[in-house]
């Protein structure tokens, strides 16, 4: 039988060399390099190929990154392989370094041989924390306008605050929150955003809206103004359910945007008018009371007075004895909501 030409022992496994003295000339991974990779802690985007891409768990980005690294032996067909990480647990910030092992397991056969091969590969890598180009920015100051939000509730508030923690992942940051006379002033990065954002708070909320726009400087290469945008929203004084009376009618608000719908209690028909139209400051104060009596008429206690008194409402209007209702009295006259 042959002998390996190299160490002269072993029984010949391919090309004259015994199986150890192949592989060792003949690795499966001709190429495992350590990486350094760039994290940005901003937006939680990783640099490769010249790009910043999103990622979300770090195990999988980094394996990713590993992947890409490796070459394999042209000589041999890989069956499988799989990159494992330790990355230590660690806090995230500016210029922190995190070194990392990764461990790659490769399987894989020689041409012309049929029995596997397997082969571990140990190496050190290391993550790097800064920030991208655009967080960079957003971190100096940057901004493209202001969302003014005006005579706003802490719902509001929160709920803004809440879907800019969720822009930070599409790149759209809050760069400076400012506590202004009567509401807040929101310094985004995007001023699409600003918009959109404006039109979310319009939809949930009521109120109004107005855009305007802020020549901010002008850009020399290409000789355009640049503009910033500043969005107010207002929010409504009036909430759905409210019951406003107009000329001694009261209508129930029903709906709410830049228009508000209000139905009136009289005639029961639904009327859309514009808030700034609209001459109302006040809300009427809903109470609740008792219904007294449904035989002839429906007749409910006055919370004010204590008498019990015929509402103004329609007459198809339905109740049992002892129900409770939700009334308002306007100008003396008592109305079921
Ligand atoms: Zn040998
Ligand atoms: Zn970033």
């Amino acid at each position: 039988m042959d002998k390996c030409s190299n160490c002269g022992k072993n029984k010949v496994f391919l090309e004259g060399l015994c199986k150890k003295c192949y592989n060792e000339k003949n690795p499966l991974v001709v190429s495992f390099k350590p990486v350094k990779i760039l994290v940005c802690f901003g937006c939680k985007k990783y640099f490769l190929k010249g790009k910043w891409t999103r990622f979300s768990k770090t195990e999988d980005m980094v394996k990713k990154v590993l992947q890409d690294r490796i070459i394999f032996n042209e000589k041999a067909d890989i069956s499988s392989f799989k990159i494992q990480t330790i990355i230590p647990k660690h806090s995230i910030g500016h210029n922190v370094k995190v070194d990392f092992r990764a461990v790659l397991t490769v399987f894989g056969v020689y041409k012309g041989v049929s029995k596997p091969i397997k082969e571990e590969y140990e190496l050190k890598s290391r993550i790097i924390y800064i920030l991208c180009p655009k967080c960079s920015k957003f971190k100096s100051g940057y901004f493209e306008g202001i969302l003014q939000l005006r005579n706003v509730d802490e719902d509001v508030i929160n709920y803004a605050l809440e879907k800019l923690k969720q822009s930070e992942k599409r790149g759209i940051f809050l760069s400076k929150k400012k506590k202004v006379k009567n509401g807040f002033d929101l310094y985004l990065t995007k001023k699409g955003y600003i918009h959109e954002l404006a039109q979310e708070l319009l939809k949930k909320f009521g109120g109004e809206k107005k855009a305007s726009r802020k020549l901010f400087s002008r850009n020399k290469q290409t000789s355009r103004d640049i503009y910033r945008v500043n969005v107010l929203f207002r929010q409504s004084k009036f909430r759905k359910g409210d019951v406003i009376s107009i000329d001694g009618e009261p209508f129930k608000v029903s709906d709410i945007t830049s228009r508000i719908k209000i139905k009136s209690l009289k005639t029961g028909n639904i009327n859309t008018v514009f808030l700034k139209d609209l001459g109302v400051n006040s809300t009427e104060e809903i109470k609740e009371t008792v219904v007294s009596s449904v035989f002839p008429d429906i007749k409910v206690i006055n919370p004010y007075t204590f008498q019990q008194e015929k509402p103004m409402n329609p007459k198809n209007i339905k109740a049992e004895i002892n129900q409770k209702v939700n009334v308002v009295v306007v100008d003396e006259r008592i109305w079921i909501v």
